[in-house]
């Protein structure tokens, strides 16, 4: 083992939105800070720019196996480099929406009240749209919640492809929104990410130091158990041990929690921070299906996702619980939608059958259904010995199937409307919905409250246990929201960001 001779104010495991946003703001402190990342630099044609393809579908795989509770191993589709999944993801940075934040009654049972609320949450959205240079439209989407400012840059326009699509979705009463992105307005590298906005930046300060392929493999706490002594990591297959004041783990809730889980010791058998008992527990992941829309005429493949609808976010007139939320996929020749919902190949083959996957693709729009996930306990995060295992089983299924039709019957009426570009198909629109593999939106595993007994994590995100660790990812989440978590985890680590300025002087 090779003990570091220096020592830093703060160690951060993990370069995604959590981990890249805080080493920024941390950063212009002055104060020592080690990053401890276990990937390394994403070639920029691996990126999430307009070449990646569908048939390099093993892009989205990592390296790990984990098991499902059937003991049956699978490969992560997640991402271990600088930026993390930041580097790969579609860069839609939604707000939750304000009554995320509350007690919500679903058919299935409640997602809990947050400790925090929107208002609370609201100054470090706008930072985080600046920050990461988000391109929105305050329009009229009647679920956006009140924003203290605008965003930074104007929405991209609708591509050509969706644009009769999305006045076909207005006129039936409906209000598609222009997705926020983060963008860098370069050619070369479109999306924005927290490497581009986090992690470049930080490292530019002297007093930041960044170690990639610095795998953490487990914590040391002191005698007495009360604090993080040391972090242990693997670089180049070598043992090193690292020592800082404060540590932040910002690895994404499943590999944080396992890494808690992976540090029991004597004064900490059930694992670190665990005393609660709820490490790795409440995983969720927004539930996601993807629908395929065919069209006649081919469009190039390549071209930005813009269009959200949330008319059925908290439900309509036939149901009156959440349904989710939709967003469409931009061209599918650079969308994970294959990668990700690898049954609607095959449905499409047999739709069009004599057409290659490619021919197939510039034919179609595709559409992504998003439903909250409600925490369950028995959703987990577990190992045995050294084996990571994902205990899941689906919840708010009625919901998540009530959106998927709603959005059939509107895509129905959608192509009436544009009979000149839509294939008529007897209303056959293949869809699929992800596998478990797919740990994209995962968050909740290190919920964070007032009461120790029932949460991981402070309203600081430091863990009830030890006084100078904390978490930093989305594993803080009580709930999950139907939209994707960066924003959160962003406007998060910017709120934690100023928590331990103060912390530290
Ligand atoms: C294909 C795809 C598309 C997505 N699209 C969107 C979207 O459009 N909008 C949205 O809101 N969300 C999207 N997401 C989800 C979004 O990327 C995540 O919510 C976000 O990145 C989570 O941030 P994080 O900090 O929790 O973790 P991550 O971004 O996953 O970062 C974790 C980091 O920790 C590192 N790490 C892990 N374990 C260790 C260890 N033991 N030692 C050292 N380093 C470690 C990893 O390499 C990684 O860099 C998408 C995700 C994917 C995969």
């Amino acid at each position: 083992m090779i003990i570091d001779d220096q020592h830093y104010d703060f160690i951060i495991v993990g370069t995604g939105a959590g981990g890249g946003t805080l080493a920024q703001s941390l950063a212009k402190t002055g104060k020592r800070i080690l990053i401890l990342e276990r990937g390394g630099a994403m070639a920029l044609e691996e990126q999430n720019r307009s070449n990646v393809d569908v048939f390099k579908r093993d892009r989205y795989r990592a390296p790990d196996q984990w098991y499902d509770e059937a003991g049956e191993p699978f490969s992560p589709q997640t991402n271990y480099a600088i930026g993390g999944n930041t580097k790969i993801y579609g860069a839609v940075l939604m707000r939750l929406r304000e009554r995320d934040f509350e007690s919500v009654e679903h058919e299935e049972g409640r997602s809990p009240e947050w400790p925090l609320k929107y208002r609370d949450f609201e100054p470090y959205y706008s930072q985080a749209e600046q920050l990461y240079q988000v391109h929105g439209q305050m329009a009229d989407d009647p679920t956006e919640p009140a924003h203290s400012a605008d965003y930074p840059y104007e929405a991209v326009p609708h591509a050509e492809p969706v644009k009769d699509v999305v006045e076909a979705i207005a006129q039936q009463g409906l209000h598609p929104t222009r997705l926020p992105l983060s963008l860098t307005r370069q050619t070369d590298d479109p999306t924005g990410d927290s490497q581009v906005f986090g992690i470049d930046p930080a490292v530019k300060s002297p007093n930041v130091t960044l170690k990639t392929d610095a795998k953490v493999v487990c914590l040391h706490t002191n005698s007495t158990g009360s604090e993080v002594r040391a972090v242990e990591a693997t670089i180049n297959g070598q043992a090193f041990l690292f020592f800082g004041d404060v540590i932040v783990l910002a690895c994404g809730a499943i590999n944080s929690a396992a890494l808690l889980l992976r540090s029991a010791s004597e004064l900490h058998p059930d694992g670190l921070a665990n005393r609660s008992g709820l490490v790795g527990r409440n995983l969720m992941k927004v539930t996601m299906t993807s629908i395929v829309q065919l069209t006649s005429s081919s469009n190039e493949g390549k071209f930005q996702r813009s269009v959200s609808v949330n008319d059925f976010y908290w439900g309509d007139d036939q149901y009156p619980y959440p349904m989710g939320h939709i967003q469409n996929t931009g061209g599918l020749l650079q969308d994970v939608i294959f990668a990700e919902s690898p049954p609607v190949l095959s449905v499409l083959a047999k739709v069009m059958p004599g057409f290659g996957l490619q021919q197939l693709a510039v034919r179609s729009l595709g559409w992504w259904a998003q439903t909250e996930a409600l925490p369950n306990p028995n959703n987990r995060v577990r190992l045995e010995g050294d084996k990571l295992y994902l205990d899941y089983t689906l919840n708010n299924v009625e919901a998540h199937d009530r959106l998927v039709y709603r959005w059939l019957e509107v895509l129905k009426t959608v192509d009436k409307a544009v009979k000149s570009s839509v294939l008529q198909r007897g209303g056959m629109y293949p869809r699929g919905e992800v596998p478990l593999q797919v740990v994209a939106n995962q968050c909740g595993t290190c919920r964070f409250g007032e009461d120790p007994a029932s949460s991981v994590l402070d309203l600081n995100c430091r863990t009830h246990d030890l006084d100078n660790l904390y978490v930093v990812d989305s594993s803080f989440f009580p709930s999950s929201g139907a939209v994707g978590p960066a924003l959160t985890v962003i406007a998060n680590a910017l709120r934690v960001a100023k928590h331990l300025k103060a912390r530290v002087g």
